[in-house]
């Protein structure tokens, strides 16, 4: 694992896991790129999985999703190989734009992180690493997208989606936020 500051919470049937590090060198089964609705690739996590997953194959993969079902909704998820990447696959999912709250932002995001462990569940995924989906250029609040992925996170591991479930937090600055979220929700690992 070339994640650092690894916190983990095993419960009964999976662990789930906060850790420091760039998800694009994740050896977890499946990863989960915060896209956007038209699976373009950008900046961001998106921006990097598309570079080291290799940009051609996984934009001509993206394109051929969205001509086919047109647009991805927030709060929906769709799956692509990983490519180059060590992950086999690659879960894309569109979290939503903060609003301050009042256009159902909350549950967008948990469904965001829903729909993407059901999909690892259903191509028999073990393990399944997740950015901070909308906590950059989309601005959901830290501490609040925190309860919420943690929350969603440990319903699929005890509904036995997956069996390992890891938060990767780019910035060390905001690790903090997430581990007293997880210790609020958990009690210290
Ligand atoms: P969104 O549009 O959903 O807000 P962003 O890509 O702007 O998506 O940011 C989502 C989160 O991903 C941010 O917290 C950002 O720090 C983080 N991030 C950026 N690059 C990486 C990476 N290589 N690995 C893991 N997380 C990353």
């Amino acid at each position: 694992m070339s994640y650092k500051n690894c916190h983990s919470w095993k419960f009964c049937p999976g662990t789930l896991s906060i850790c420091t590090g760039d998800i694009t060198r994740s050896r977890a089964d499946a990863i989960v790129n915060a896209a956007n609705s038209q699976l373009a690739g950008g900046g961001g996590v998106d921006g990097a999985i598309h570079h080291a997953a290799g940009a051609e194959a996984l934009h001509a993969a993206c394109k051929d999703i969205i001509r086919e079902r047109g647009k991805l909704p927030a709060g929906q998820a769709v799956l692509t190989p990983g490519f180059a990447l060590s992950a086999k696959y690659i879960i894309h999912t569109v979290g939503p734009v903060w609003h301050g709250g009042t256009q159902n932002e909350d549950a967008l995001l948990a469904s965001a992180y829903w729909e993407s462990a059901l999909i690892a569940g259903q191509i028999g995924c073990q393990s399944v690493d997740f950015p901070a989906i909308s906590c950059g250029v989309y601005h959901f609040p830290v501490e609040h997208a925190a309860e919420i992925a943690l929350k969603t996170l440990k319903k699929s591991l005890d509904q036995g989606l997956v069996k390992s479930a890891c938060m990767v937090i780019f910035s060390r600055d905001k690790m903090n936020i997430w581990l007293r979220a997880g210790e609020t929700l958990f009690e210290s690992p």
